[in-house]
């Protein structure tokens, strides 16, 4: 199965993709993740990023573009996955069809999660990442039994550098901006759903579910 994640900075799209994949044996691709552990390592795709991420911008389509498709071919994608983070705009959404179309297959479902702008700036600004293992944390939903260490691998928690309020405007601006064309692309292709992401991720991952269970029982063309 093949899954896009739409939704605004901060609508849970990291949270609900690492369950889901845990429990659909689903590989996880974020391209954020992948770009920041570029960024990191210090690739040449990561220098080329950092700028237009520190700023809060999108990195150039192609360069985020060619990254997918490395990814999506790797082996664990083959058994399908869960998009978080791409498709940004329509120029990358229609990359991505015509690349899966090359492998005879598409995408079987689009979940958007609507998140309050409220809910918005109350999860970046308290959102909390493993530096080790990637895992999110929140200082206040979600925090770690011990302070500003991972439970998951016992490394060191960091707010993100994109999560200062000045960036989180200009992310949310960009996403603004983009999101309307996405959502009617997919809603002509019959493939997105939209729910409310501001409940709890528990809620949120159920309703996630429970649309996937619906596909995987409906009649296929
Ligand atoms: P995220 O972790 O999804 O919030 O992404 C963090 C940053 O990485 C974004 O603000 C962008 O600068 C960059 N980025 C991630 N995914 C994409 C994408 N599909 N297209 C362009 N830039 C991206």
């Amino acid at each position: 199965m093949k899954i896009i994640l739409l939704g605004p900075p901060g609508a849970g799209k990291g949270t609900q993709a690492v369950n889901l994949a845990q429990g659909l044996k689903l590989a996880h691709i974020s391209t954020g993740d992948i770009l920041r552990q570029n960024v990191s390592g210090g690739t040449d795709l990561g220098r080329q990023a950092k700028s237009y991420m520190d700023s809060g911008g999108l990195v150039p389509d192609d360069l985020v573009t060619r990254m997918l498709q490395r990814r999506i071919s790797e082996p664990d994608a083959q058994k399908g996955f869960i998009l978080d983070g791409y498709p940004r705009n329509i120029n990358q959404a229609k990359a991505l069809d015509e690349m899966l179309e090359k492998k005879n297959t598409g995408i079987d479902l689009v979940v958007y999660l609507d998140t309050s702008e409220a809910v918005i700036i109350q999860r970046l600004s308290g959102r909390l990442v493993c530096k080790a293992c990637g895992a999110i944390f929140h200082r206040k939903n979600m925090p770690p039994k011990i302070e500003m260490l991972c439970d998951k691998c016992g490394g060191t928690l960091y707010q993100r550098t994109d999560d200062k309020e000045e960036t989180i405007k200009t992310r949310l601006a960009v996403y603004k901006k983009e999101v309307s064309a996405l959502i009617q692309y997919y809603k002509a292709g019959a493939k997105l759903h939209c729910l409310s992401a501001d409940e709890e991720a528990d809620m949120v991952l159920s309703k996630i579910v429970q649309l996937t269970e619906e596909y995987n029982d409906s009649p296929k063309v």
